[in-house]
């Protein structure tokens, strides 16, 4: 049988584990796959536009386990109540193809992505880093704010969106979740990263936008960008990717959906899973800038999927689905429908 997590048993999982400790034992899944990294079969995402959006789906492989995500991007869909990004995924054994999960992954997506961005800050941010400015508030927010607190240190967070309820709904729930964080609101997003040792761009804009310009840069900081996350959609100024040292998940997929893709495509990046396994350096200087150039790639997913596979086989949470035919006979696939007959039959 396959398990299935539909998105009320994520609920419940989550609420059991607690979220924090979520994030926390996520983020070692993520962190142990990235150091496995050459042993990965890697693609960047396939993605079929339409007039009003796009699908893609994220396939990644090793010799134990295959995954892969669905998710889309539906920028108009809340003109019909719908939401904008919904995902979901599978998780199967390589070796005989079998389905072992499917999953929810819209929900899941915000926790990889939090603990994704903690393990970058982890690795290159200064290592006393305690004051993060971030720029959005909208629903990858709280993920973000709880991993940075708890994954990084971040004691102070200040906030900024163009969206005023926004910041009054992140500041209203990191008050009931985050209670030990210090949440201040921000004026502009200048004084939201001024003097703040990581600084997160979290918001949505299907434009070459500029949430950061070059003068709001300060020696020593981190920047987790990760909003720029598709062709035509930035947040980085040119320059400010010019001031600093750009880390990154897959580089061929970051080129072509990254705030890089402003750059020239030789322009020297290097591989954030280099830096995990001590094989190339991170920061180099306490007043270096470093950039996280984040866009999503499928092995956070894989991980994702492997994390709420163990997890909710140990909560007992979830459902046995009869996603492919037991057949006592392999090669009698029809034998499920004269089974059927036979009992129709039997029954007139
Ligand atoms: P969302 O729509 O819920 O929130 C985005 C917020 O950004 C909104 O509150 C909006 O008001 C704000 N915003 C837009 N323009 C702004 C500006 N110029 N200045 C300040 N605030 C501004 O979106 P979300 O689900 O929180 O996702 C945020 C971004 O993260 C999206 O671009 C999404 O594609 C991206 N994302 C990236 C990854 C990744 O792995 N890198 C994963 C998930 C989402």
């Amino acid at each position: 049988m396959t398990k299935f997590i539909d998105v009320s048993d994520l609920v419940t999982l989550v609420s059991k584990v607690g979220v924090e400790t979520f994030l926390q034992e996520m983020h070692d899944y993520i962190r142990a796959d990235f150091l496995k990294w050459p042993d990965f079969d890697k693609c960047a995402r396939t993605a079929a536009h339409s007039d009003v959006g796009v699908i893609e789906l994220m396939p990644v492989a090793n010799n134990e386990r295959y995954s892969f995500k669905y998710v889309n991007g539906h920028p108009a869909n809340t003109k019909f109540g719908l939401s904008t990004v919904m995902a979901f995924g599978a998780l199967a054994d390589t070796e005989t193809g079998y389905p072992l999960l499917l999953s929810e992954l819209t929900l899941t997506t915000a926790f990889r992505t939090a603990a994704t961005s903690a393990m970058a800050a982890k690795a290159l941010a200064r290592p006393n880093a305690n004051i993060m400015g971030m720029i959005g508030c909208g629903a990858q927010s709280e993920f973000q704010a709880i991993a940075f607190k708890e994954i990084v240190g971040i004691q102070e967070l200040r906030i900024f969106d163009i969206d005023k309820e926004a910041v009054q709904k992140l500041k209203r729930q990191l008050r009931m979740v985050a209670p030990t964080l210090n949440v201040a609101t921000s004026d502009s997003p200048e004084d939201c990263v001024r003097g703040a040792d990581i600084v997160t761009t979290v918001t949505a804009d299907k434009a070459w936008a500029t949430i950061m310009h070059p003068d709001m840069v300060e020696p020593g900081m981190h920047i987790n960008a990760i909003g720029g996350d598709c062709p035509g959609k930035t947040e980085l100024h040119e320059d400010v990717l010019k001031a600093g040292s750009i880390f990154v998940e897959y580089e061929p997929q970051t080129r072509v959906e990254g705030d890089i893709q402003q750059l020239p495509a030789d322009h020297p990046v290097e591989a954030l899973w280099k830096v995990l396994a001590g094989t190339a350096q991170g920061r180099e200087r306490e007043d270096e800038v470093t950039i996280f150039d984040s866009v999503g790639f499928a092995l956070e997913d894989y991980s994702a999927l492997r994390y709420l596979l163990d997890k909710a086989t140990e909560h007992n949470i979830g459902s046995d689905i009869e996603l492919v035919p037991k057949l006592d006979d392999p090669k009698n696939l029809y034998a499920l429908l004269t089974a059927r007959q036979l009992t129709n039959a039997i029954a007139v």
